[in-house]
């Protein structure tokens, strides 16, 4: 395969920015509209018409008709106003050109419009939905025999799905050892029982021939969490302080939501520090899981994020699911891990590829390690180039996907098939999104040859952007290491304070946001969760860290069409050129780029292009 086989490929999968592929996406569109219309009127051919001839040329209807196609005129106007996503100008947030496969896909669903909630309402797209569940499950490196999952609305509720199914299970452990201290005497150890695991749970039921009705009585979400809660104080000997949720400075907002949502309060929430990349400090995630053992304090889970919502950063999964390991086999502790790939998930179709040498090795060894995970969450809508609203949950195995409101996982397995409803937080649900990504595996497809093919071109599309931007402008300094396809950059002059920093990328973000030409988006890191990072990024500038935020410029690289090298040729000068004019109007300096500005390099490293730099910028 050749690179033009590769590009040529891809640009078969999307529309095109100036609708290219018009004359192709029409007709795949009205064949799906011929089949329907078609079923329709095939599938009771006895049936009388309900609208008869003449019927459909009286006034009242024709009046009816046209007040219909003046409102859409209307609102085919309006929407030209919409914010255009569609163009490689548009590197502002997760969204980008739809694939072609998917919007085909969701239009089938829409027009059949099940409901995924039961089978009864969903006869073929609850089956497509297991199909295309079981194909993200492969690209994660799940079994797809093994893995459960299902769609949700986007990736918070997938987040929240996870919570709760760690809830359950924790709670499950708990109430059993709190009904055995309370009805046999045996000593309760708060922590060690909250994560007993589930092997050890089944002994301790046929030992004692619990029966779990009873256990019920004790459970925190079942019964009355208060009453609970107090029981588990009086045997521990100290008051019950409820369990806790560590996840990364890092995260993304739907982890405040979530503990918030399922009632654990905020003080539930402990964050672990990040290290000088920005990614989840192993070390001290380790001191706070001592810490929680300490204060006899549950893990409910312990959170990785791949592809950071702000600079699109991996935590090292791979380690952190060590360290989960190396504790359960020392003390028996079996800790949730769930990992927010909301966005990053996508990332996992290049492994395996020739294209996964493209991830730096700490990227490559973290996403590697997702199949090793308890559960994840992945969203079709943002690097699925699904349109939304489409998220997904995943679990490893019916076990960590059980949950109910109170019955052993096992008793359980035969309803799965059935009443799907019974185990998604969410009540009706479309079959859009899901069978948007099933056409996009049939079509595409998530391994390397595939998707993994768009997705290694977003990175290096971001690479050879991010390398021309550094090399041309010496004050754009972009943040460091790029795990994935977000540049994320300040502006600051040598020995510039981060104050100074912070008022002339914010003064530069509006006059985009005036401009028409590019949209990009804005971030800002709190000291608080990235001060390592912020302190490495400011001692290159060699100024003063005197705020409690670092702002970046962030353009986030989900679009196909950089990959084209003429649309690279005219729109990375053009940005360039805009960005130069900017910051001349910020810092009152007249600013030319750099001679080699406008001239494309090679796909260098963006480190060799920051250190290639003449040293006194
Ligand atoms: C986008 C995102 C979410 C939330 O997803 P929605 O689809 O917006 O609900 C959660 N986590 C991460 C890391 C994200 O990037």
């Amino acid at each position: 395969m050749t690179d033009l086989d590769h590009l040529s490929r891809m640009n078969a999968c999307f529309l095109g920015p100036r609708s290219e592929n018009e004359a192709w996406l029409r007709s795949e569109m009205q064949a799906i509209l011929d089949s329907w219309f078609g079923w329709r009127r095939d599938l009771f051919p006895n049936d009388p018409e309900a609208i008869p001839y003449d019927e459909r040329v009286s006034v009242p209807f024709l009046q009816q008709r046209e007040r219909l196609a003046r409102q859409i005129t209307r609102l085919t106007d309006i929407l030209r106003d919409e914010v255009p996503k569609h163009t490689p100008r548009y590197i502002g947030h997760m969204v980008s050109e739809m694939s072609m496969p998917a919007l085909l896909g969701h239009f089938s669903a829409l027009l059949h419009n099940p409901n995924n909630t039961s089978k009864e309402v969903s006869k073929v797209t609850s089956v497509l939905e297991a199909e295309a569940i079981a194909a993200l499950a492969s690209m994660v490196g799940y079994g797809p025999a093994e893995a459960c999952g299902h769609f949700t609305s986007g990736g918070t509720v997938a987040n929240f799905e996870a919570i709760w199914r760690a809830r359950f299970r924790l709670d499950h452990w708990l109430s059993l050892a709190l009904y055995l201290a309370e009805e046999h005497s045996v000593p309760l150890d708060v922590f060690a029982s909250a994560h007993m695991g589930w092997k050890r749970y089944f002994e301790l039921v046929a030992l004692y021939g619990v029966d779990e009705t009873k256990t019920r009585h004790y459970s925190l979400v079942a019964s009355n969490p208060f009453e609970a809660a107090s029981l588990i104080s009086a045997h521990a000997g100290s008051p019950y302080k409820g369990p806790v949720v560590l996840v990364p400075g890092n995260k993304h907002f739907s982890w405040l939501k979530g503990v918030s949502v399922f009632g654990f309060g905020e003080r539930a929430f402990w964050t672990v520090p990040l290290d000088a990349a920005g990614r989840t400090d192993v070390t001290a995630l380790a001191d706070l899981l001592n810490k929680a053992e300490k204060e006899g304090r549950p893990v409910l889970m312990v959170v990785s994020v791949a592809g950071t919502t702000e600079a699109g950063e991996v935590d090292p999964v791979d380690r952190v699911q060590d360290l989960l390991d190396e504790r359960k086999a020392a003390r028996g502790h079996d800790i949730w891990h769930h990992v927010d790939a909301a966005y990053g998930g996508f990332f996992a179709s290049l492994l395996g590829g020739a294209a996964e040498n493209l991830l730096v090795p700490e990227v490559r060894a973290a996403l590697s390690a997702l199949g090793r995970v308890q559960s994840i969450t992945l969203d079709p809508h943002k690097l699925g180039y699904v349109p939304y609203s489409c998220g997904a949950f995943l679990a490893r195995d019916r076990e960590a996907y059980s949950v109910s409101s109170f019955h052993a996982p096992y008793l359980d397995r035969a309803d799965l098939g059935a009443s799907v409803w019974a185990y998604t937080l969410e009540g009706s649900r479309s079959a859009a999104g899901a069978t948007a990504v099933w056409l996009t595996s049939e079509a595409i497809g998530f391994g390397p040859e595939g998707f993994g093919e768009i997705i290694a071109s977003t990175i290096e599309n971001c690479r050879l952007f991010a390398a021309t931007l550094a090399a041309s402008l010496p004050f754009v300094r972009p943040l460091r290491p790029l795990d994935t396809n977000i540049l994320c950059f300040n502006l600051a002059e040598p020995g510039m304070s981060l104050t100074e920093a912070n008022r002339r990328t914010e003064a530069v973000f509006r006059k985009f946001v005036a401009s028409p030409h590019f949209s990009v988006s804005k971030t800002s890191l709190s000291l608080e969760s990235y001060e390592k990072l912020i302190a490495a990024h400011m001692a290159e500038i060699g100024g003063a860290v005197d705020a409690e935020a670092m702002v970046l410029l962030r353009c986030v690289f989900m679009n196909p069409f950089w990959a084209n090298a003429e649309v690279r040729a005219q729109l990375v000068p053009a940005f360039v050129e805009e960005l130069a004019a900017h910051y001349s109007g910020v810092s009152g300096a007249g600013f030319a780029p750099m001679p080699h500005g406008g001239k494309l390099l090679g796909c260098v490293d963006i480190d060799e292009a920051v250190t290639a730099r003449p040293s006194h910028l």
